[in-house]
């Protein structure tokens, strides 16, 4: 199998896809569920126009560079509070470009509660992709569609994970991007979407009636303690904290991820999109006039059309310029990669093998010293059998 650059590198985003001129490359869903960009090497003519574009390749300009306002803020609306995940930065910014006549890609669930990006033209569609969803959305050909907006002379609002916004510009590097506004968020990193779809199909078993919504950061409990919830089709609605769910222990104990996740280049102060939001933990230490633990934002702007855009919506917001240093003490994956954990390497591994509700039960659970050295010592078992078959078919 012919692989662009390689799924330790990988970040999916289909940009190779979009510019292989002998449509050669397709995208398909690894063992782990991620989707990877596979080449069919019969056609390839061995152009290097796809490894040209890719974003992982290219040398980052912007890495080092000081964010031009760093500010606290949330915005005055409680509806819009209640639907955001912390101060609802990006609702204020979409509004606000569909103001300008323009449009709005972003992060979605589908009909299906999978995770893709999608394109807005008004408000109510705008409305789906609030929140965050803590699975890797699907690119699909959002690119071109982009592209076309900007063609077309229209404002476009491009919010993602900083890999993506990086993607996306690589792959405009051509193009007058006056008008393209690209909003990324601090970044924890991004679970298997196959591991999500496996999660919702052992839902709907455990709870007899299928998830029909879903929120991650749901804020009935406020949004320092938020929650997890579910909507079922049977008119159920499951809210818990998010430390109780399964899912979300999964998420954040770091043994799902992309695997370029743990080792992300875009951990930098400076950012390729205009505007970075993300959660500001720990504001009510030193700011506690920001926090009434209805969701507050930490932003920063990277460019003078990112401080411009945070002019248009200051009105809208209780806001406050703050501290650099102080705002990334408690957001770590704000300039730092999360470790790769032992569990990493072995859940994967036991992922076909095991039975899903024993898995992810295992998985979710916090281990004694002793359960991680058995899995350290499984894993080189595993290693060793794995590589007994391997040369053993070698010989014959
Ligand atoms: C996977 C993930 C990990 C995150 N990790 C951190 C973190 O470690 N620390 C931190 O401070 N903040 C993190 N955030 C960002 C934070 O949760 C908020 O999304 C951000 O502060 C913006 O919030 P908001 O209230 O302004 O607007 P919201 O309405 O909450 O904004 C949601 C925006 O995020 C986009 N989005 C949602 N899910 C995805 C997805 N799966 N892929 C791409 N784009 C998506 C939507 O398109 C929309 O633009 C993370 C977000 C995601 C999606
Ligand atoms: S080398 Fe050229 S033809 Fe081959 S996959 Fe890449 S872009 Fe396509
Ligand atoms: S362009 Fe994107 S999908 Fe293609 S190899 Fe590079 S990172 Fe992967
Ligand atoms: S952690 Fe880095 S590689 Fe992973 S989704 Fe976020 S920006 Fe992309």
């Amino acid at each position: 199998m012919k692989e662009v650059i390689g799924a330790n590198k990988c970040i999916g985003c289909g940009v190779c896809i979009a510019v292989c001129p002998r449509q050669c490359i397709s995208m398909q869903e690894d063992a782990e569920g991620f989707l990877q960009p596979v080449i069919d090497g019969s056609r390839c003519v061995d152009c290097g126009k796809c490894r040209q574009s890719c974003p992982q390749l290219s040398i980052r300009k912007d890495a080092n560079r000081a964010p031009l306002l760093v500010r606290g803020g949330s915005a005055r609306d409680p509806d819009l509070l209640k639907q955001a995940s912390s101060g609802a930065i990006f609702p204020l910014l979409a509004k606000q470009v569909l103001s300008r006549g323009g449009v709005v890609f972003g992060a979605a669930f589908t009909s299906s509660l999978s995770v893709a990006h999608i394109r807005a033209e008004t408000w109510v569609d705008c409305q789906r992709l609030f929140g965050s969803k803590y699975v890797q959305s699907d690119l699909g050909n959002i690119f071109s569609q982009v592209k076309e907006d900007l063609l077309n002379s229209r404002w476009v609002l491009f919010a993602g994970a900083p890999c993506q916004v990086a993607a996306l510009r690589s792959y405009l590097a051509s193009m007058d991007v006056t008008r393209l506004l690209c909003v990324d968020f601090i970044c924890h990193g991004v679970p298997s979407p196959k591991l999500w779809r496996d999660y919702l199909a052992w839902l709907k078993q455990k709870y007899h009636s299928p998830v029909t919504g879903c929120s991650f950061r749901d804020k009935e409990h406020g949004w320092r303690a938020f929650s997890f919830a579910m909507q079922f089709a049977d008119g159920r609605k499951l809210v818990q904290d998010h430390r109780d769910d399964l899912y979300f222990r999964l998420f954040v104990s770091n043994c799902c991820l992309r695997l370029t996740c743990y080792n992300c280049q875009y951990k930098t102060l400076g950012h390729i999109a205009d505007i970075t939001l993300g959660d500001f933990w720990g504001v009510w230490k030193k700011y506690p006039g920001l926090d009434d633990d209805r969701g507050t934002s930490l932003i920063f702007a990277h460019s003078s059309k990112g401080v411009e855009f945070l002019s248009a919506i200051a009105e809208e917001l209780n806001w406050q310029d703050v501290d650099l240093k102080f705002s990334l003490k408690k957001n770590p994956p704000a300039i730092k990669s999360v470790s790769m954990p032992l569990a990493r390497k072995t859940f994967f591994i036991d992922y076909p093998l095991v039975e899903f509700s024993s898995l992810i039960r295992w998985y979710a659970k916090k281990h004694t010293r002793m359960e991680k050295i058995l899995c350290l010592f499984k894993k080189m078992l595993q290693q060793r059998r794995l590589e007994a078959i391997k040369s053993y078919s070698a010989l014959e």
